[in-house]
């Protein structure tokens, strides 16, 4: 911690005490003898998943692979494919270097790999994600897949760090907006 005054990198501690949430310490700066106050916490390594409710829950990488088992179920996927796929997310997750993703963002990882990996495994999976409200929805899904992504591109995944809310805003109009197919 250099000195804020003169930008010493130098400092003596002087007084050190427990606070409620760490340690505090008085520094005198070794050039300029200016005091000031450090605080030392606890940085937790932990990943936290902010929901569409904008409640924080810790990254459980077993709660995916529930989600993804779900999806995969009794499909014919090579041995191991299901923890590939959640070992993957997670390694890309903390790559993201952020302490805090949409829960979104999760989804459309997940949704983008299972694309590539089985369709059914990935319409179960985007019908209890995307929450479809009825069939027509559902079904537009189906004939994005079948005719081609490059006709239907999901807005949320290019749009993946807006707050949850806009994402809803954004899939909804996505929704709305589409529906030509058949
Ligand atoms: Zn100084």
């Amino acid at each position: 911690m250099n000195c804020p005054y003169c930008h010493y990198h130098d400092s003596k501690v002087i007084d050190s005490r427990d606070v409620s949430d760490g340690i505090r310490r008085r520094r005198q700066c070794l050039a300029c003898g200016s005091r000031f106050t450090t605080y030392e916490r606890l940085q937790l390594a932990g990943l936290f998943v902010i929901k569409k409710d904008q409640r924080r829950e810790e990254f459980n990488k077993d709660k995916l692979l529930t989600g993804l088992r779900k999806a995969c179920e009794k499909r014919p996927l090579p041995t191991g494919a299901v923890d590939k796929l959640a070992d993957d997310i997670e390694v890309e997750l903390y790559r993201m270097g952020k302490a805090e993703i949409p829960s979104a963002v999760i989804g459309d990882m997940v949704m983008e790999r299972l694309k590539k990996l089985d369709y059914i495994a990935y319409i179960r999976f985007a019908s209890v994600y995307r929450q479809f409200t009825d069939i027509t929805a559902l079904k537009q899904e189906i004939d994005n897949l079948v005719n081609g992504e490059e006709k239907a591109p999901r807005l949320t995944s290019q749009l993946p760090l807006l707050p949850a809310e806009e994402l809803e805003t954004v899939t909804e109009r996505g929704r709305r907006g589409g529906g030509k197919h058949g």
